[in-house]
């Protein structure tokens, strides 16, 4: 399975081998439980602002910037884009009720994957669209040690943001290594699809309400159904890789 995942992966790629330095964790729902949070902050914002929308909406939409976000319901509701000035005000509207409802806790086997990357001394970095600067701060107090500042790439120093693979490229660039020298871990389909789009290796884990399909269908080599089991099956993993340099 591993095996197989690993093989398909080269032969799409082009490359020969596939030897990990780096781990490139996305943030929401890989690090932090905090999805629950955003969807139901930005479903009760669409709401008020009589924008068609699911709950289901906005776990398919993670990884998008606000604005391409609040756009994707306005032209659906609409027929049209939103003014930058409704994009900022309902962008600033949700992020005040996620801050409300947010609780901080870390995704449950986050700390056991982060432990597995030290111990095969892989270099941890950050690549989310978020701009939560609270919960970026947050990132030292739960994952003492792990994050450096050089090795974050945040909302703000993206232009395209998720589903593009410029996250993930920056991310390399923080890295300084090649597509097939790193992992990513990712949780959203638009994330796994930025992630595959840049020539990484994408480990999917499905912490949130959507069907595995959709993680699949969106490019993921190996999926997940969480943190844990991923930390647990993380020995077989690298075990895997090391066989296929015989
Ligand atoms: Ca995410």
């Amino acid at each position: 399975m591993i095996q197989e995942a690993i093989s398909l992966y080269l032969e799409k790629q082009g490359h020969t081998l596939l030897s990990p330095r780096a781990v490139l964790f996305d943030m929401d729902g890989v690090l932090f439980d905090s999805m629950p949070f955003h969807a139901r902050a930005w479903k009760e914002v669409a709401n008020e602002h009589h924008l068609i929308s699911t709950l289901e909406d906005f776990y398919l939409f993670e990884g998008r910037t606000g604005a391409s976000t609040i756009n994707v319901l306005f032209r659906r509701t609409f027929g049209r884009e939103a003014t930058e000035e409704e994009k900022r005000e309902i962008y600033h509207q949700k992020s005040v009720r996620f801050h409300t409802y947010n609780n901080g806790n870390p995704m449950p086997g986050a700390a056991e994957v982060i432990a597995k990357v030290k111990e095969y001394a892989l270099l941890p970095v950050l690549v989310t669209g978020s701009g939560q600067r609270k919960l970026i701060d947050k990132l030292q107090e739960s994952y003492p040690n792990t994050f450096t500042v050089d090795k974050m790439v945040t909302g703000d120093s993206v232009k395209y943001g998720k589903p593009h693979p410029e996250p993930y490229l920056i991310g390399l660039e923080k890295a300084n290594a090649a597509a097939n020298e790193a992992f990513v871990i990712e949780n959203a389909p638009l994330g796994v699809e930025s992630a595959v789009k840049a020539g990484i290796f994408t480990i999917a884990v499905n912490t949130g309400p959507l069907p595995d399909k959709v993680l699949l269908d969106a490019g993921a080599h190996l999926l997940y159904p969480n943190m844990e089991s991923l930390a647990k099956d993380w020995d077989n993993i690298l075990k895997e890789i090391k066989n296929q340099k015989g």
